[in-house]
This record gives C-alpha cells, sequence and structure tokens, in this order.
C-alpha cells in the first residue's frame, strides 16, 4: 500500500541526499551550520518561507507555508534535530529526525493544497538538543510563539507512539578544602577529594532506593592535580531525573543535603550550583492514538504507550508544556536490540532501511496533521488533552 501522496515521491532523493549528508558531516550541538544551511536550501526550493537564527539561536529556524486562506489558520509544527555527539557522530540519528520531519512537511503542504482548508504548517530547526537544550534557549527566545501543535519523531529500534520522558536537572557539586604537602604536612590539608569521594559513595547508596522513574547519575570532573597535593578543590557534574517538576525537587533537595553531609565530614565546604534542566513530556493521548491509528491502517500493530514508560529526556519535553505535542518513534535497526549512543546505532541511522523508517514515519506524522485540519473533533479533543494534563 502506498503511504505518500501523489508528487511526494519525486521529492525523496533529495531529502535523501540531505538525510545522508548530516550524517557525513557531524556538528556539534550549536554549530550545526552546515546541516542548517542544507535544510533550510530544501525547504526554501520547496516553496518554504525561511526564518533565520529562531529564538535567536545561530543555527535554529523556521520554514512556514500556509494555504491561500490559511493566514488565521493555527499553525502545526513538525521538529527536526540535527545535532550530533562528542567523539560518537550522529549515533542518535538526528540527521533522521530531520529527515521525518522533512517528509512530514512535504506530504502536508501536497496533502493540503489539494484539499484547500485553511491551514498553516512549519518546519522548526531545532538545534543542540543533546547537552545544550537548543528548545529551552528557542522557547525563551520567542520562537515557538504562534504555534499550535507540534511533532517530531526520533529513530529507535522500535516503532512506538510517545512513551513520555523524565524532566532532569543538572547540577555541578563542588567541594572547597585547603592545600598542603600530602606527605610532609598532611594534617595543615582539608581534603576536597575525600569529600567528593563521599558524595560519590553516598550517591551510590541512595540510589539503591530511588523509584523506578527516578534516576541520579554524575561524574567527578576534577579530582585534583597531583598526588603529592592535598586537593583544595574538586568538583562533580550530576543529573538527577523524575518524572515531573514536583517529583524532581525532593531529589534535588536530597543531592544538596547529601553533599551538605559529605563537607561537613570531610571539614569542607560545598556548593551546589544547578545550571539547566529539561520538564518532563506531557502526553497527549489524542496525539499519541492518532500515531497508531495510522501505523493500523497501513497493517502494522504498534504498541500503546501512557507516556510513563520513557526513562530518558528531551528538551521536547518543554514543548510539550506550552502546546499539545508528541514525541514518537520509529525502528530503524532492522528489529537488531541497538541502543541510541553506541556505533551500531550511528551506522543503522545511515543506511537506505533506516531512511525508508524516517519517510514512513513522517508521512504519518503529516496524516496527524491533515486530521487536525479536516476533523475539528480531533483538533478540539487535541486541545482538550492538553488544558486537562497536569504539566
Ligand atoms: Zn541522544
Ligand atoms: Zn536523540
Amino acid at each position: 500500500m502506498n503511504t505518500f501522496p501523489d508528487g511526494f515521491e519525486k521529492l525523496i532523493p533529495s531529502i535523501h541526499k540531505v538525510s545522508d549528508f548530516i550524517h557525513d558531516h557531524p556538528e556539534l550541538g550549536l554549530e550545526e551550520y552546515l546541516a542548517s544551511a542544507k535544510l533550510k536550501e530544501l525547504l526554501r526550493s520547496n516553496g518554504f518561507t525561511v526564518e533565520e537564527n529562531a529564538g535567536g539561536l545561530a543555527t535554529a529556524f523556521k520554514a512556514c507555508w500556509q494555504t491561500p486562506n490559511g493566514a488565521d489558520a493555527p499553525c502545526f509544527a513538525f521538529m527536526g534535530e540535527f545535532d550530533a555527539l562528542p567523539g560518537l557522530g550522529h549515533a542518535c540519528g538526528h540527521n533522521l529526525i530531520s529527515a521525518a520531519a522533512l517528509a512530514a512537511v512535504f506530504c502536508a503542504k501536497i496533502e493540503l493544497e489539494k484539499r484547500g482548508v485553511p491551514a498553516r504548517i512549519c518546519f522548526i530547526g531545532t538545534p543542540a538538543e543533546e547537552i545544550k537544550g537548543g528548545k529551552v534557549a528557542m522557547i525563551e527566545g520567542g520562537a515557538f510563539n504562534g504555534i499550535a501543535a507540534s511533532l517530531i519523531a526520533h529513530p529507535f529500534h522500535k516503532t512506538i507512539p510517545d512513551p513520555g520522558c523524565l524532566s532532569v536537572s543538572r547540577c555541578t557539586v563542588s567541594f572547597h578544602g585547603r592545600a598542603s604537602h600530602a606527605a610532609i604536612a598532611p594534617e595543615k590539608g582539608i581534603n576536597a577529594l575525600d569529600a567528593v569521594a563521599e558524595f560519590c559513595c553516598d550517591i551510590r547508596e541512595w540510589r539503591k532506593h530511588i523509584g523506578e522513574r527516578e534516576r541520579v547519575h554524575g561524574i567527578i570532573t576534577r579530582g585534583g592535580d597531583a598526588p603529592n597535593i592535598i586537593p583544595d578543590y574538586t568538583e562533580a557534574f550530576y543529573y538527577v531525573r523524575a518524572p515531573g517538576e514536583k517529583t524532581i525537587l525532593p531529589l534535588k533537595k536530597h543531592l544538596e543535603a547529601l553533599a551538605d553531609k559529605a563537607a561537613e565530614s570531610t571539614g569542607c565546604t560545598a556548593e551546589v550550583k544547578w545550571i539547566s534542566a529539561y520538564k518532563g513530556m506531557t502526553f497527549n493521548e489524542p496525539l499519541n492514538d492518532a500515531f497508531i491509528r495510522v501505523w493500523r491502517e497501513r497493517g502494522v500493530e504498534i504498541p500503546r504507550t501512557n507516556g510513563t514508560e520513557g526513562k530518558g529526556s528531551t528538551d521536547a519535553g518543554d514543548v510539550s508544556c506550552l502546546m499539545p505535542c508528541a514525541h514518537y518513534y520509529f525502528g530503524i535497526t532492522g528489529g537488531k536490540n541497538y541502543a541510541p549512543h553506541t556505533i551500531e546505532f550511528r551506522d543503522a541511522a545511515r543506511t537506505s532501511e533506516a531512511f525508508g523508517q524516517a519517510m514512513a514515519a513522517g508521512s504519518a506524522m503529516s496524516e496527524i496533521c491533515i486530521r487536525y485540519f479536516t476533523e475539528p473533533d480531533f483538533r478540539k479533543a487535541v486541545h482538550e488533552a492538553f488544558d486537562r494534563a497536569e504539566k
């Protein structure tokens, strides 16, 4: 069965080229100039109006299109990520997120033109998902103002609707002691390494007692300068994760208490700085059901999710607190259970089979967008679910 609208298939080779180009030229968050330029070029040449520097980020953009009678219609967006990982390249397959979003806007444009309903659609180029939270900065910069709903599809080892994600807060934990010669005058020193080591051990014990959807994990980033100097300064970098704002707060407080305890027992002082955060996913059941329905119509049964399965975090969580949003997944590994952020997953993200799955996921998202503009009851249900949800 053909899953694409007439006229889309001739666009597929140019999308494939962009997807492979992004994979072949991995760029880290906020440095994705090549990827951003290729995407904007293809969108412009297909009739989209591009706004550069969306939300004040140099590699972010918005590419919009509307039907002739669509000036007052709500704007339905598809998000495209394109950042790579340090040392691993496109091991999260973000080239395919962009490819799926391109397929979604192009399929939606063809279908909306044919039907003539008032509609506005948009490809939002969202950089720096992996570490720097591009969408959070774009929201602060106003790039999501005026968007009514948005979708994103991420490669995975299987196709599933939105499983939800955890809220994450990131912090640096630093300990201040006093330097001294480690052999001649150890009694004159205050050992900041002892403090950070005790902190890490306490976290390890605490981890045994946290909830099933809670996480605490980190690394020591500074552990001293030389073995014969009592370290006067050490630092760790930690994440805590929980389903939402309310549940993450006690975890943050407990981490702070463990830092104080480690400082007190070693004579040091501790400082915890919360440096960035992503919100958890606000689950939208109608958008999730719509994804399941598209696949069922294609003869494929995919599992149902309720938004409490996901253990990762994404800055799309912040978008989902502003508007109806869903973060779908599509399988690219031919059934093999490769995890994202591995070499195997990176290689899978460059295959023709994976690209084909991105096209299928993109056209599935476009069908949901078409329903949004042509079925008032569906649109109402999507917005009512968002209004009802706890954020
Ligand atoms: Zn990733
Ligand atoms: Zn990713």
